[in-house]
């Protein structure tokens, strides 16, 4: 049976799904409030990696013991904004909870590892059928450390990488110098997986993917969607700024706004912003041949179309708090020491900040919702939404349209958090 389906949000999880929706045969209406991957998109100012080895949730156990200094480090890697604390309370002890044990971030891994599959294998595809191959790249990614004992230290997810069948190689001093040339000689070791990707420019390749369904048929609407008009628990339209449109599935995927719409649905999930910032120095020419991670500063430093971008840093101080602009001073530090060649640019320079859409437990919110089996969640997808969307966007069209999934569903539902 074939269904009219609004997708409301066109970041990469909306893009992802409007194109297997399409695929599939669908009428797709895609609903957006900015533009295809503009920069009101977490999807637009991201580090831009594929990368199938993101198995950890960012809770792990002992994490409560760092909160002390979240709190008292404003400008740290990871920080909550005091005046915020409040709100964030029933998130932040979620979140706690989350991590606390091994047993819990081995079953968070495994669904995550799920949607994270063959993620580049399916971009490639994706690009390949919408004439978009040159904004996928398979230049793998380089973690880098200070000594090898840094690497040591995080053999959790060593582990659970290992148990999953990902491989890389184990770079010493000389071999990550003779590899990355340009890396700064505070770097003294460091892991290369093959298997990893990027793309060239998050933002242009939503656009133009958009754009070419448009072509084939899809329905692109430049309006907010405000609620949904149910009939005896049955979908009729979507209600938008620009009037109610028709449709029997909508699925919402509007990223960190996942939560207002949810709550029309009578389903309250949480979802916090761990806000996020990049800096581009546009005119760089060509550096380093892989995008690179530091694991002292977990920010991802990816060359792209528009310039070398160093994207990372997260804030937990809600929507509405206007952007501490000292974070990409941050940034710009890291970067010097990652590739001191960069310490004598003064050319152009771009900075962004936007919103990660993150759940306490590290798993997106996919599936139906509670009140409508016809509306769907599709949204919370933390640090590893452009990684997750192919697998949520194969999930969530499975779902919608009554077929059966490609993995088990149960752990992405809304009513775990119930
Ligand atoms: C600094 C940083 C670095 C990151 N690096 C990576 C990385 O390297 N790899 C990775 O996998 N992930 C990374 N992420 C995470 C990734 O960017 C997000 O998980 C992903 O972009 C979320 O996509 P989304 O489509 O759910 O949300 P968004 O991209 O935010 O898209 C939501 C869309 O919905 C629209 N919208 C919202 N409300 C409405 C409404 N009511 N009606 C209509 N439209 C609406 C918005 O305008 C927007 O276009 C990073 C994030 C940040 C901030």
């Amino acid at each position: 049976m074939k269904h009219t389906i609004a997708i409301i949000g066109s970041g990469i999880i909306g893009m992802w799904t409007a194109y297997q929706a399409q695929r599939q045969g669908h009428h797709v209406i895609l609903i957006e409030a900015g533009s295809a991957g503009g920069e009101q998109a977490a999807s637009f100012g991201n580090a831009a990696w594929i990368f199938e080895g993101s198995v950890l949730p960012i809770s792990t156990p002992g994490l409560w013991r760092e909160i002390p200094s979240y709190l008292i480090d404003p400008l740290g890697p990871f920080s909550i904004k005091l005046e915020y604390l409040l709100k964030l309370a029933p998130w932040l002890v979620q979140f706690v909870r989350a991590g606390n044990s091994i047993e819990k971030i081995e079953t968070c891994a495994l669904a995550r590892i799920a949607l994270l599959k063959d993620s580049l294998f399916h971009y490639r595809e994706l690009a390949r059928d919408l004439g978009l191959d040159r904004f996928v790249r398979q230049d793998g990614l380089v973690f880098v450390y200070p000594n090898r004992a840094d690497f040591e230290n995080e053999s959790l997810g060593t582990r659970l990488r290992q148990a999953h069948g990902l491989h890389w190689e184990e770079w010493d001093q000389a071999e990550l110098h003779a590899n990355e040339p340009e890396l700064g000689h505070d770097y003294t070791f460091g892991t290369f997986h093959p298997y990893g990707g990027h793309l060239t420019d998050p933002g242009r390749f939503i656009a133009l993917a958009v754009q070419a369904m448009i072509n084939r048929g899809t329905t692109f609407v430049s309006a907010e969607a405000t609620g949904f008009a149910v009939e005896q628990q049955r979908l009729r339209g979507v209600h938008t700024t620009h009037g109610t449109i028709a449709c029997d599935r909508a699925i919402i995927c509007t990223g960190i706004h996942g939560k207002a719409l949810a709550h029309q649905t009578g389903d309250h999930i949480p979802l916090e912003s761990e806000r996020g910032y990049h800096l581009v120095l546009n005119d760089l020419e060509r550096m380093g041949r892989s995008p690179l991670m530091p694991s002292d500063g977990k920010m991802g430093i990816t060359m792209t179309d528009t310039g070398l971008r160093i994207a990372g840093q997260v804030e937990l101080a809600g929507l509405s708090e206007p952007p501490d602009w000292r974070r990409t001073d941050i940034l710009r530090e890291y970067l010097g020491r990652l590739l001191p060649r960069t310490k004598d640019y003064l050319g152009k320079t771009t900075r962004w900040m936007g919103h990660r859409p993150s759940t306490p437990d590290g798993l997106p919110c996919l599936g139906p919702t509670t009140q409508c089996k016809d509306i769907f969640h599709g949204y919370g997808h933390g640090h590893s939404g452009i990684g997750m969307a192919p697998g949520s966007a194969r999930l969530l069209v499975s779902l919608a349209t009554g077929q059966a999934t490609p993995f088990n569903a149960a752990p992405y539902r809304a009513e775990r958090f119930k």
